[in-house]
């Protein structure tokens, strides 16, 4: 197996953007994030992986404050969340987020999906809302889908609006939860192609995936976590070549 040797050497450490620190949740007495701690660094692309049921999604819903947790500490960019208006305001401002099933409203274009947000939440005018997604489209490579209704659309085309729209509101941090495994697979790589070129921008990435070839090429680290917990993290080479864990390994052979 071939790696990028410029991976782990691409980015000097710089901020935290994110902060995560003993984070603990329970539904009921299930305990189903177990003293999660992991800083993950402006411009830093993270990818996330690990068996169905580990605590991904509730890890990666917990950031943005889409679950409650009972115990622990998210702070994004030196601020502490809490359930407060100021944090809401820190997580809209800084934060967009790709969902497994795209979840676009079916009823509107895909211009005024993705225009909605800044209107309303930015109190952007209709015209320089409509200006600012035709640039994102066009970006993507759907500028002239612009006016279909997303049932007209493939689920690659769909997702491709639904990061446009995250992205039109300008968020510092990406959170992706499975971006791609709702696709059929000849969709998949245009829209990893997408995710590759927003890892180039600068862009801080949360990305739960089980796309190794997209880790290998632009995470600066892989968390792998089983059971709610963070097992294993560190640069691509040393947790999907040289796992330490025989669950790690085990894993992986499932999906390399
Ligand atoms: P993953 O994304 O890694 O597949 P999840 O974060 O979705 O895992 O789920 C972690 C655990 O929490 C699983 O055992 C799941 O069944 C449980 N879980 C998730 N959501 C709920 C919920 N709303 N109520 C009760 N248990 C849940
Ligand atoms: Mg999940």
């Amino acid at each position: 197996m071939t790696l990028p040797s410029e991976n782990s050497a691409k980015k000097t450490v710089t901020n935290t953007a994110i902060k995560i620190e003993n984070l603990n949740k329970w539904y009921g007495d299930h305990h189903v994030l177990k003293e999660v701690s992991l800083d993950i660094f402006e411009g830093e692309i993270m990818v996330i992986c690990g068996p169905s049921g580990s605590g991904k999604s509730t890890l990666i819903r917990s950031l943005n404050h889409l679950e409650e947790y009972q115990e622990g500490v998210v702070s994004v960019f030196d601020q502490p969340l809490s359930r407060d208006s100021q944090s809401h305001k820190v997580i809209h401002q800084t934060m967009g987020m790709v969902f497994q099933n795209f979840n676009l409203f079916p009823h509107l274009t895909v211009l005024q999906n993705c225009a909605l947000g800044l209107m309303w939440l930015r109190k952007m005018s209709e015209r320089e809302a409509e200006k600012r997604v035709m640039g994102l489209l066009d970006r993507v490579g759907i500028a002239n889908l612009a006016s279909r209704y997303p049932g007209q659309l493939s689920g690659g085309q769909q997702q491709r609006v639904a990061i446009s729209r995250s992205l039109a509101m300008e968020p510092k941090i990406m959170l992706f939860d499975e971006p791609t495994s709702a696709l059929d697979p000849e969709m998949v790589k245009e829209v990893l192609d997408v995710m590759v070129d927003l890892a180039k921008t600068g862009m801080t990435m949360v990305c739960v995936t089980h796309e190794m070839e997209f880790a290998r090429q632009v995470a600066d680290r892989v968390v792998f976590m089983t059971d709610g917990e963070i097992v294993e993290v560190g640069p691509p080479e040393q947790v999907l070549v040289h796992p330490q864990w025989d669950r790690t390994k085990e894993f992986l052979q499932h999906v390399l």
